[in-house]
């Protein structure tokens, strides 16, 4: 079976205040534990033609390299990508100095992902985040001397206080730095986060919502002028870096996930792991699956999620691949709504594909939510 294969790696030197992923801080004990875990499941998840390989988390690039290396070398073994296959690890720019990312390469690393966030120190701190703006260029520096030709930024805009200034000013020290992909988040404000008790506590609060679209509107300027073209609402690339592994996701491709709380989709089929730590590992160690939920997608959720993630897409969602996954002509089904949404400026449509506008794009949530 051909699918996107995802590790998380849980681990983090500290919680960011806006952080509402499953991560917990570094503990070398834990960690160690982990690594085992992993390779465990690894035994459990054989048959996979990896079409990409993903280490996300977390911070993957916490772990010491030992343990890197042995769960790549547990990815090559169990798993066996062609040669060339997409293998991205996520990495922090406050974690590199123990990281030899051309030992890495040589085990089939061949895309980093940086979690930048900023090139302010004043926004970096309030974010929580572990490394100023100068570790955000050495680690560039370090990673193309590591001979890593490929490398993407992330951006956070939409920060309490954020002024198009310093903005602007994250956007040209990145585009500086000439990664190959840039992907931007605009903040938002979870519950069980750090940032959730300022803002009710009255500390914090977003900007309104035009200057989140002006913050938007600018980057995507930016970013194209400079080279990178979005190819969804979120992600820039220049020519022929489009990530294929989020590609895979938006395209609604099969994908399996180890590690704790991972996602797996074959199909129809929908799998999670166990979210906790201790419970992933106790799991393994007792030889069981650490997967707790499976679930059978009807096809209305698959159709949904298809479109929600289709128009993503810059390109926009494919009527013939809707025809291929459901037998069904997305025009016959949805030519009303998507004449509604023409008419009013949100979609364009052309014989082959729907995608959304700029105006769509500022309204993408609302948009979707019409076809359901
Ligand atoms: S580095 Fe990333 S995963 Fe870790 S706490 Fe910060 S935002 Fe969360």
């Amino acid at each position: 079976m051909k699918a996107g294969l995802y590790f998380h790696i849980p681990f983090c030197i500290r919680k960011c205040r806006y952080c509402s992923f499953n991560s917990i801080p570094y503990d070398k004990e834990p960690a160690g534990k982990y690594v085992s875990a992993l390779l465990k499941e690894m035994n459990l998840r054989g048959g996979i033609e990896p079409s990409s390989v993903y280490f996300g988390g977390g911070t993957p690039t916490v772990l010491p390299m030992e343990s890197l290396r042995i769960i790549l070398e547990g990815v090559r073994e169990h798993f066996n990508p062609a040669p060339g296959t997409e293998m991205t690890i996520e990495a922090n720019p406050g974690t590199l100095g123990g990281v030899d990312f051309a030992a890495l390469g040589g085990l089939g690393v061949n895309r980093v992902s940086l979690g930048a966030q900023s090139f302010n120190p004043e926004e970096l701190a309030a974010l929580g985040r572990i490394h100023g703006p100068g570790e955000i260029i050495r680690a560039v520096d370090t990673l193309r001397e590591a001979g890593i030709a490929n490398i993407g930024l992330d951006l956070i805009y939409s920060l309490p206080g954020q002024d198009m200034c310093q903005w602007e000013k994250s956007l040209d020290e990145a585009t500086k730095l000439s990664p190959e992909h840039i992907s931007l988040y605009g903040l938002s404000i979870e519950e069980g986060t750090e940032f959730h008790a300022m803002e009710k506590a009255g500390r914090i609060a977003l900007p309104p919502e035009d200057a989140q679209a002006e913050m938007y509107l600018y980057a995507v300027n930016r970013l194209e002028e400079a080279g990178y073209g979005r190819y969804e609402i979120s992600n820039f690339a220049r020519p022929g870096y489009e990530c294929l592994h989020n590609l895979n996701y938006w395209s609604a491709g099969d994908f399996t996930g180890l590690g704790v709380g991972a996602h797996s989709r074959a199909g129809a089929r929908a799998a999670r792991n166990v979210s906790g730590v201790e419970e992933y590992i106790g799991r393994l160690e007792n030889g069981e699956d650490p997967r707790e939920a499976e679930e059978i997608l009807t096809e209305a959720e698959r159709e949904r999620e298809f479109i929600m993630l289709g128009l993503r897409k810059r390109r926009g969602l494919s009527f013939e691949d809707f025809r291929a996954a459901f037998g069904t002509d997305f025009m016959s089904k949805y030519g009303l709504t998507a004449a509604g949404m023409a008419y009013a400026g949100y979609i364009s449509t052309d014989s082959a594909f729907a995608c959304l506008t700029m105006k769509g794009v500022l309204a993408s949530n609302r948009v979707i939510m019409e076809f359901f």
